[in-house]
């Protein structure tokens, strides 16, 4: 089994993109196959610098390998179409001598001419086709000799000769058999003034040559199938197998998700940081907005593929036991991102706190607070994890441990402050401080005695002293707040706050 991802290095890799790669590769591995990265770079008008390095970046972060590309070489190289120029010509030449194909002409104004003298005549989006390529300028209507003479001395394209009134199937792996009719489709190009390939001929002697066997894409190259699998009759090659992925739909309504439903709903659509050459625009990436990469994964494999059992969260190794193509759906597959976070909180569960720290580190410099050791960190990463689903909603949840709330606090929380726990608190830290440990089961017991000496409720005296603490009426675990903000912290925190609320006792 050989597959191969070919994106085209026209802007940064979407995730649609990174979901066809990751389904590549998940049937590489798992037969045992070969997966290689083709760069399809012939149409230079809509070629951006970056690109490819951004696309290969963002894979090998993803853990997407390859055994062949640009990138790591290997035997059926060059992996970048721009770099095969040579070898297209030669087979678009030969689909003309072998009737499959033929030389054209016109000039763009002869080509705008032809539109609007079909549209006038009522043809809705008139093409190069069957019909009208009768009336144009080609090797089908030219005099043989005005036809050497042009080739000598004009440019001019090869555009595939669409026979007329053939049916065209083909099976796709996940849609069952599908079929075209020659008279929806037109003359493509094949092979343009410049000498370039078009995508339909680059793409097709390309698979031919790297010997690919599956060719698993996007539904939105489905309409180009039967060109494809003319061309390999043309050529007279066996033809790879085909399977169309389903469109990736926006969260609300119809359509296919786009970045700028991204921006509009707040979500990333890329995988890492890009910044757009041209315009200077930078777009927040999965990485950025504290995604793991098994996290982004483990959702897109999901985003049209069913797996057979209840299992939802895998890694890469169980995505690669368990993907099975049968069990793509033929429906566009609608993005979710709060399914995307839940599945990402399963993985930062999964991972050893340890792990996290550095990761956690970097953002908690970023936002440039007070420096805390590795021990605090993982602590903190502890307490947080079980509320975050990604790398900064851990550093928010632990919000109280770096910035001390404002007394006094918004009238709704701090008519919440019981006063008779507020006025024997300071009772409460003399114990906190003589304890001889600070665990959480030795916080716990401490503050549940002093409450139960005082007759105090302990639902009231754990809501005041969170609020006095951290300002917040829900949080971590207070015992845990209390360990690991010390007590030298607790006594600076209530001597500020205790006499905002008119407890004027020393302390
Ligand atoms: N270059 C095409 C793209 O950018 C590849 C389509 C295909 O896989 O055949 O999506």
């Amino acid at each position: 089994m050989v597959l191969r991802f070919a994106p085209s290095p026209t802007g940064p890799l979407h995730i649609g993109g990174v979901r066809t790669a990751l389904y590549n590769y998940l049937l590489a591995r798992q037969q045992g196959g070969r997966f290689i990265l083709r760069i399809e770079d012939t149409d230079q008008t809509r070629f951006v610098p970056g690109a490819e390095a951004y696309i290969i970046q963002s894979l090998s972060w993803c853990g997407i390998t390859f055994d062949e590309g640009p990138h790591v070489g290997g035997p059926n190289g060059p992996y970048r179409q721009s770099e095969r120029k040579d070898i297209y010509a030669q087979y678009a030449h030969q689909l003309v001598e072998q009737g499959w194909a033929y030389y054209a002409f016109d000039t763009e104004e002869e080509l705008e001419e032809m539109r609007q003298r079909f549209e006038a005549a009522g043809m809705v989006s008139p093409q190069y086709n069957s019909i009208t390529r009768t009336y144009m300028k080609n090797s089908l209507t030219l005099p043989l000799q005005e036809v050497q003479e042009r080739l000598r001395t004009q440019p001019y394209v090869i555009r595939f000769l669409m026979p007329r009134g053939r049916e065209v199937r083909f099976y796709d792996e996940i849609r069952g058999w599908v079929s075209f009719h020659t008279k929806e489709l037109d003359d493509k190009v094949l092979l343009k003034s410049d000498g370039m390939p078009t995508y339909h001929l680059a793409n097709v002697v390309d698979d031919h040559l790297m010997g690919i066997t599956h060719v698993v894409r996007g539904e939105e190259w489905l309409p180009s199938t039967p060109l494809h699998v003319l061309l390999y009759e043309g050529f007279g090659w066996e033809m790879p197998k085909f399977a169309h992925l389903p469109l990736i739909l926006r969260p609300d309504g119809g359509g296919k998700l786009s970045k700028r439903d991204g921006d509009r709903l707040g979500f990333p659509v890329f995988p890492l940081w890009w910044q757009d050459p041209s315009s200077g625009e930078v777009s927040l990436g999965y990485r950025e907005r504290g995604f793991l990469p098994e996290g982004l994964v483990n959702y897109l494999a999901l985003l049209g593929w069913h797996p057979s059992g209840e299992q939802e969260v895998f890694t890469m190794e169980e995505l690669i036991a368990a993907f099975d193509l049968s069990r793509v759906s033929k429906a566009g597959a609608r993005f979710d991102y709060e399914k995307a976070r839940w599945i990402n909180q399963q993985h930062l569960r999964r991972r050893s706190v340890a792990d996290l720290v550095p990761q956690v580190r970097v953002l908690w410099e970023a936002r440039e607070l007070p420096p805390i050791s590795d021990t605090q960190l993982e602590a903190l990463i502890q307490l947080a994890r079980e509320r975050a689903s990604t790398l900064p909603e851990i550093v928010d949840a632990v919000r109280f441990f770096y910035a001390p709330p404002t007394h006094p606090l918004p009238e709704t929380l701090s008519a919440k402050l019981h006063s008779p726990v507020l006025a024997l608190l300071p009772t409460f830290l003399l114990e906190l401080e003589q304890v001889s440990e600070h665990t959480e089961p030795i916080v716990e017991t401490t503050l549940k005695g002093w409450a139960r000496t005082h007759s105090l409720p302990l639902g009231k005296v754990l809501l005041t002293l969170r609020l006095l603490l951290t300002g917040e009426e829900s949080g971590p675990s207070l015992y845990a707040i209390l360990v690991l903000l010390g007590a030298a912290e607790v006594r600076r925190r209530l001597q500020i706050a205790l006499p905002v609320y008119g407890v004027s006792q020393r302390l």
